[in-house]
């Protein structure tokens, strides 16, 4: 399967070197990551509880991100809807919120997670109806993001950034309810209301903290964004992050389908879809690492700058 794909994407001629898809590496700075700070945001998150779309967790969570991009100097848009609530039918407010760095700039990069946790940990067999803190799903994009915006005014970056966290990725109950209600609302409103700036591409990162970390090619990333999700990886092998390994593994739905196909934003996944505490209560903070944080940090830091090479 594997080789099939890459015969196609040969053909297609949508293999380049890492000279066209990413820039020189004298050109990019790479910053100090903090591990330990990172994990502490991990920590902070999972410290408020479960943060179900609508709930009280939410609500502190937003106002911890919101307090701390604020401080780190980003210009944060926050962006409500409602959607009926998948049991009662009544209206939940949603809130993507929408942190800016260089925001003058029109063309612009779209780093994104969702931020929302699961209701229950319905994949837990001793336990499904017990309390999910989503550490590792849910948490560890916000504390990537917390980190990385310690380094962002001091990158000489090509485009704008934005760091936008979804909510409703996962306000599900049942079979059947509906996935991505904030991603698809961001890709609509991009699509619809077009705003003065242009998303060239996207990275979405989701459960990207977890021991060991293995990231295989995503196979709906290499479908819409072959060179995006290339790119990364090679970022990966630039900065010597062994944790990225360029093969295709994994089918995920996930919130890069809605900017993908609604947007038209080429956007790649970094998703750890063999994490073995994935919907269940051992989703913690002992079950993810520090380290894991750091360097998935270390990557996006160096290909936010390398990118030009995608042009
Ligand atoms: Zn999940």
């Amino acid at each position: 399967m594997l080789w099939r794909l890459l015969h196609v994407m040969m053909a297609l001629g949508v293999i380049a070197t890492a000279d066209v898809l990413i820039a020189q590496d004298q050109e990019v700075k790479s910053p100090g990551v903090n591990a330990t700070r990172a994990f502490g945001y991990l920590n902070d998150i999972c410290d408020i509880g479960p943060r179900i779309s609508g709930s009280g967790g939410m609500k502190k969570q937003q106002e911890v991100i919101i307090n701390h991009f604020k401080e780190l100097g980003a210009t944060i848009t926050e962006q409500e809807f409602d959607a009926p609530h998948p049991l009662s039918g009544q209206p939940v407010r949603l809130k993507n919120l929408i942190v800016s760095w260089h925001p003058e700039k029109k063309e612009r990069i779209l780093l994104c997670c969702h931020y929302d946790t699961r209701p229950f940990p319905d994949q837990d067999r001793r336990n499904p109806r017990g309390r999910f803190i989503g550490a590792n799903d849910g948490a560890s994009g916000v504390a990537l993001f917390m980190e990385m915006g310690h380094h962002m005014n001091d990158l000489d970056l090509s485009y704008g950034v934005d760091m936008v966290f979804f909510d409703g990725e996962e306000l599900v109950f049942r079979r059947g309810d509906k996935y991505f209600l904030g991603s698809e609302h961001f890709a609509t409103q991009y699509r619809d209301n077009k705003p003065d700036h242009t998303y060239k591409f996207g990275v979405l990162v989701d459960m990207i903290a977890g021991k060991p970390l293995r990231l295989y090619y995503e196979r709906n990333s290499l479908k819409y964004a072959p060179k995006v999700t290339q790119s990364v990886w090679m970022a990966a092998e630039k900065v010597g992050n062994r944790a990225f390994i360029k093969r295709a593994r994994h089918e995920v739905l996930d919130d890069h389908i809605p900017l993908n196909e609604i947007a038209d934003i080429p956007t790649t996944d970094l998703i750890d879809f063999d994490y073995q505490y994935w919907h269940t209560t051992g989703d913690a903070p002992r079950n993810c690492s520090s380290r894991s944080l750091q360097s998935v940090a270390e990557v996006l830091l160096y290909w936010i700058q390398a990118t030009p090479g995608l042009k």
